[in-house]
């Protein structure tokens, strides 16, 4: 079950990344022009705001930021769904104090938990958390929490006060080659997702997203459940992996609390809606976990059914399948392997492009055939601001693509290393098993229940590859629960993975 992926160890790939190989890569820093407009009073939250991003700015960051998301994540292919999510949306910020803002509401490819706002009212959902969600209701909640921080523009008062730049993250994206273009300006937007808020955002957030949901009739004491979701996929994942959203949006404890107490001053208008019903037909046979289609990892052992190709890590390094390539790094963190898509139409044109960078000593540099794949490969070093790092560079051409895998490491580590790098960079090959290129991703199903049964019954009735404890979580209730007749409750369909 990998649904609760682990995020913490993807950023700390994510820090080596930025860190050991940014000199070595683009290193592209885009900082956000100030234009000075000064101190106003916010309309959605009555609070004097220090503001130096004029409102034409924040909608041009957002769109530029909403390209690179788009492009980087993917939307999910499910047009009656984005309309829904969008029509929601959009209904909600019409009711806003800033309705005239170019909003979006997108649902996006990806089955982390998260939600998330970018300035100018560019506003995700992924379907990971849709998937966790129960009702209409939540959903607004979540979405009307992200108007919120849009309407409190808590992000362009965080970008005055402290003057942003973003660092692109070094690394090419592992997209279908017409949306590579997009790989230079990785980061840059993106970075923007990373901002962490303040518990007085979140509390602000919360609050105007209950006024947002009764707006539209939709029942504000919804909220409480979503944090309940949050919580339990939280302790399901031991408390080493939280959720997206919570890691961006601090205190869930606490905000429940908050959000009960405003919840006490408020009038919840009588025939507030939940929708549950409306809700969990348009989530039936969305893609739910990791969709394997883009890779998956057999231990150290990657394949990538799509792109037909496998590929193997090192025994006993961490690896990660993330939105720019696949990397893996060792136990001791002083050496690391990416793969990724190159640009360049062939190995030996990715190979010159690497190589003929600035700043980089290569060496060895020659053509090979790698397990029946044309390939150029050679040695490289690099001085970044952290010290010397070595490494291998290999360029293969397959089905129309070019990859580039990197194996390098610090100049002390990298003997102890290299052995094992150039092992694994040598694997890659063409994915031959059957059983792997044919395998799909795992469905969510809502089943309305023709008979009494406890969560249990349930579980051995309608065969699932996920556990009970995920079945309890998804359906918010525990195995003792009894269910009558005519109850919808979701299962997950699919098979191990091969
Ligand atoms: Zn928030």
């Amino acid at each position: 079950m990998d649904v609760l992926r682990s995020k913490v160890r993807r950023r700390n790939l994510r820090y080596f990344l930025r860190f050991g190989l940014l000199a070595l890569l683009l290193a592209s820093i885009a900082s956000t022009a100030a234009m000075i407009n000064g101190c106003a009073t916010n309309a959605a939250t009555g609070k004097r705001q220090f503001n130096m991003i004029s409102e034409s700015r924040e909608i041009a960051i957002g769109q530029d930021a909403d390209k690179q998301i788009t492009a980087q994540m993917g939307l999910y292919p499910n047009p009656a769904l984005q309309k829904y999510v969008s029509d929601l949306g959009l209904k909600m910020a019409a009711q806003g104090e800033r309705p005239n803002l170019p909003w979006s509401f997108k649902v996006v490819d990806d089955p982390a938990v998260n939600a998330f706002a970018v300035p100018g009212g560019f506003i995700y959902v992924t379907r990971g958390i849709l998937a966790y969600l129960n009702s209409e209701a939540e959903l607004a909640g979540v979405v009307g929490h992200e108007i919120g921080h849009v309407t409190g523009k808590h992000s362009v008062v965080q970008m005055s006060t402290a003057q942003i730049t973003q660092i692109g993250l070094g690394v090419s994206t592992l997209l279908e080659p017409r949306l590579q273009r997009y790989a230079d300006a990785a980061g840059q937007g993106l970075g923007l997702l990373f901002l962490k808020f303040g518990r007085d955002d979140e509390t602000e957030a919360d609050a105007l997203g209950l006024r947002y949901m009764s707006r539209i009739n939709e029942d504000p004491r919804e909220l409480v459940g979503v944090m309940e979701m949050l919580d339990g996929v939280t302790q399901a994942a031991g408390g080493s992996d939280v959720p997206e959203w919570l890691s961006t949006h601090p205190n869930p404890g606490n905000r429940a609390q908050n959000i009960l107490g405003q919840l006490d001053t408020m009038t919840i208008a009588t025939g507030s809606e939940i929708n549950r019903e409306r809700y969990l037909g348009m989530i039936d046979g969305i893609i739910f976990g990791e969709n394997p289609r883009h890779g998956y990892f057999k231990e150290n052992l990657f394949l990538h059914p799509d792109f037909k190709f496998r590929y193997e890590f090192p025994q006993g390094w961490r690896t990660a399948n993330q939105m720019q390539g696949v990397v893996g790094i060792n136990e001791k963190q002083d050496a690391m392997i990416q793969l990724t898509l190159a640009d360049g139409s062939s190995h030996s044109e990715a190979a010159n492009a690497f190589f003929g960078q600035q700043g980089i000593g290569a060496s060895g540099r020659q053509s090979a055939n790698v397990n029946g794949i044309p390939a150029s490969w050679g040695r490289f070093s690099v001085t970044t601001e952290s010290g010397e790092l070595r490494g291998i560079a290999y360029f293969y051409a397959y089905d129309g693509k070019v990859y580039q895998i990197l194996g390098y490491g610090t100049a002390a580590g990298w003997g102890a290393n290299e052995q094992a790098a150039v092992n694994s960079v040598k694997s890659f090959a063409k994915l031959t098993d059957a059983n792997a290129l044919a395998v799909q991703p795992w469905k969510l199903k809502i089943v309305t229940l023709n008979e009494p049964m406890t969560l249990d019954q349930f579980a051995q009735k309608y065969p699932t590859p996920v556990s009970i404890d995920v079945l309890g979580i998804i359906n918010r209730t525990d195995s003792n629960t009894r269910f009558i007749k005519g109850n919808k409750l979701k299962t997950v369909v699919g098979e191990k993975l091969p």
